[in-house]
């Protein structure tokens, strides 16, 4: 469906149909419709918009990516429907691997997946090739078998839009995580060293420029920001952004 630009729910209607035409092309599972709902719900008490708090995690984020000896992104068919081209550019700017890791698995969905990110620059994608996997401990779904060579071997691992159980096995397992979730409340969101709490398609853009701005900072700087970071206490400000937007709404 073709959507007015000046429709007032433009970019959230536009991001639907990403999703829709991913779901058509077998990139997203139906699964992941419902999800992007949760995420939308929490997105509106952020007034869609990128908060504060979301750019402290993005710095501390940048600093961990960049101080990593092999840092990954995971990606599932969500990120790859609505950021293809974002993260693989994020992904050659830091540089990091690539790594498709599903909840819904299937070997069609990882390869249409790999291909979709190969098409938008990508060159090497791991998460397809079943021979090169190992196994994340504690998880319970098909995502507990990842790439030797990518997330089995990360010491770094960035999961836009993850389920809680792999974020504390990965957690677990001695890899530092870096979510992106817009529910501050989620398993994921607390399991991780750094939670962005803000939406993919503003998370992934923002990660991408300040990569870009962080890259000549010292080994020593960027310890010094990652070190600085506190979870818990940005997961609490971010709660405190949608609270004092809300508050805006119920005092007018
Ligand atoms: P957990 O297991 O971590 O408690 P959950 O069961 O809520 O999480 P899922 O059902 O897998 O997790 O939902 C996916 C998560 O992704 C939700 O927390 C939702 O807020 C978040 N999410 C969905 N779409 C987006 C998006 N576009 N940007 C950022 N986060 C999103």
């Amino acid at each position: 469906m073709k959507i007015s630009p000046n429709h007032p729910r433009f970019r959230s209607l536009g991001t639907r149909e990403r999703l829709v035409r991913g779901f058509q092309n077998g990139i997203v599972a139906p699964q992941g419709l419902i999800a992007h709902g949760r995420g939308e719900a929490f997105d509106y008490m952020l007034g869609e918009t990128t908060p504060k708090s979301s750019r402290l995690a993005t710095k501390a984020a940048v600093a961990l990516l960049l101080r990593a000896r092999n840092p990954v992104i995971s990606i599932n068919g969500n990120t790859a429907a609505l950021v293809p081209r974002d993260i693989v550019r994020l992904a050659r700017s830091v540089p990091a691997g690539l790594e498709v890791n599903l909840f819904h698995r299937s070997l069609a969905r990882e390869r249409r997946i790999a291909s979709l990110l190969k098409r938008n620059g990508a060159e090497l994608v791991h998460g397809v090739d079943e021979r090169a996997r190992v196994r994340i401990r504690g998880v319970a779904s098909p995502r507990r078998d990842v790439d030797a060579q990518g997330i089995g071997d990360a010491d770094v691992v960035l999961i836009p839009l993850e389920d809680g159980d792999r974020a504390e096995a990965l957690t677990n397992a001695g890899k530092a995580v870096i979510a992106i979730d817009l529910n501050p409340m989620s398993r994921t969101s607390r399991a991780a060293a750094v939670t962005i709490v803000d939406n993919i398609i503003r998370a992934i853009p923002e990660l991408l420029q300040i990569t870009l701005t962080m890259k000549p900072l010292s080994m020593s700087r960027l310890g010094a920001i990652a070190s600085k970071f506190d979870n818990e206490t940005n997961l609490a400000r971010a709660m405190k952004d949608m609270i004092h937007y809300m508050q805006g709404w119920a005092e007018t």
